[in-house]
């Protein structure tokens, strides 16, 4: 049973315009996630400290964005609102509350131009509203001549192999799913893209990893992607740190030790790691004509 709560925000303003995203506003439907990702950067990290235990629906989110997206459009501060961020707005609890439905049609009233990022073919529900957001949003400034429609579609992968999937994303929609999803988008007319957020050290970011997950988003139609290694936080016993590292003894006790030295002490891999990744992104993506960025 998933609980109801109600929420004075719902449309979170970004400091900065998000170079990756392309997103000045962030929202959020829901407050938790039942796909229950073993890596995910919300336990553990700043962003989850606003998140309430478990899963709740903000179930008040339509009445507080028409509110506030009225003021931001009264001002003309239009930016792409991202889904995504901190849960995924396509949960199985969707099918039935479609709050996200309802934000949507809200956000097409107003006309701001939207980046959604999912694991779910639920989206597919949605893409009439979605095809309309992309016709009638108005694209944010710094946007004109870059973006000609105010919608993209994005689908989020840490591996697209199955059986890593199972281990590190045991809620969620498989692989395959999702990529058979982000066909029906792009033949619906949508930008869509790949999210590889996280890829996971000495598991799914070497060359040939890689190279097969390039090759085989781009044939179900992918348009651009971005990717990112792992983050870890938290010494919590649901905390992402401490979880990522108990599957690694279950599973690939092998990598304990390689990846507590990749770390040290920070959240993040080494600087050296995280060029050599980039670099193997920009190289891949450049062999296999695909964009590493939105537009
Ligand atoms: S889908 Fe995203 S928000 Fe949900 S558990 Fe996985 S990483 Fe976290």
């Amino acid at each position: 049973m998933v609980r109801e709560i109600e929420v004075k925000s719902v449309l979170n303003k970004q400091k900065h315009v998000d170079d990756w995203f392309l997103s000045g506003y962030s929202l959020n439907p829901y407050s938790g996630c039942s796909f229950n990702c073993v890596y995910c950067y919300t336990r553990g990290s700043k962003y989850g400290e606003n998140q309430v235990p478990g899963l709740a629906a903000k179930i008040n989110a339509p009445q507080v964005l028409v509110k506030q997206l009225k003021n931001r459009a009264r001002k003309r501060e239009y930016e792409f609102i991202a889904f995504g961020s901190a849960t995924d707005p396509y949960l199985p609890v969707e099918r039935d509350l479609k709050i996200t439905r309802e934000l949507l049609m809200i956000i097409l009233r107003f006309h701001f131009p939207v980046h959604m990022v999912t694991r779910s073919p639920l989206i597919l529900r949605d893409l009439d509203i979605l095809k309309k957001i992309g016709e009638k949003a108005v694209i944010p400034s710094e946007l004109v001549g870059k973006m000609d429609k105010g919608i993209v579609t994005s689908f989020s992968f840490s591996t697209t192999h199955e059986d890593l999937a199972r281990i590190f994303e045991p809620g969620a929609p498989s692989p395959q799913e999702r990529l058979e999803t982000m066909r029906q988008c792009k033949n619906a007319g949508l930008v869509v893209g790949a999210v590889f957020m996280p890829l996971l050290p000495f598991l799914s970011d070497s060359e040939e990893h890689l190279d097969d997950m390039i090759r085989k988003v781009k044939e179900y139609g992918a348009d651009f992607i971005l990717a990112s290694g792992l983050t870890l936080f938290g010494e919590g016993p649901q905390d992402c740190k401490t979880r990522y590292y108990k599957v690694l003894e279950e599973y690939f006790p092998e990598l304990v030790t390689k990846t507590r030295d990749l770390f040290g002490d920070s959240f993040a891999p080494s600087r050296t790691y995280q060029h050599k990744l980039h670099q193997r992104v920009t190289r891949l993506c450049k062999k296999h004509q695909i964009r590493n960025k939105v537009y």
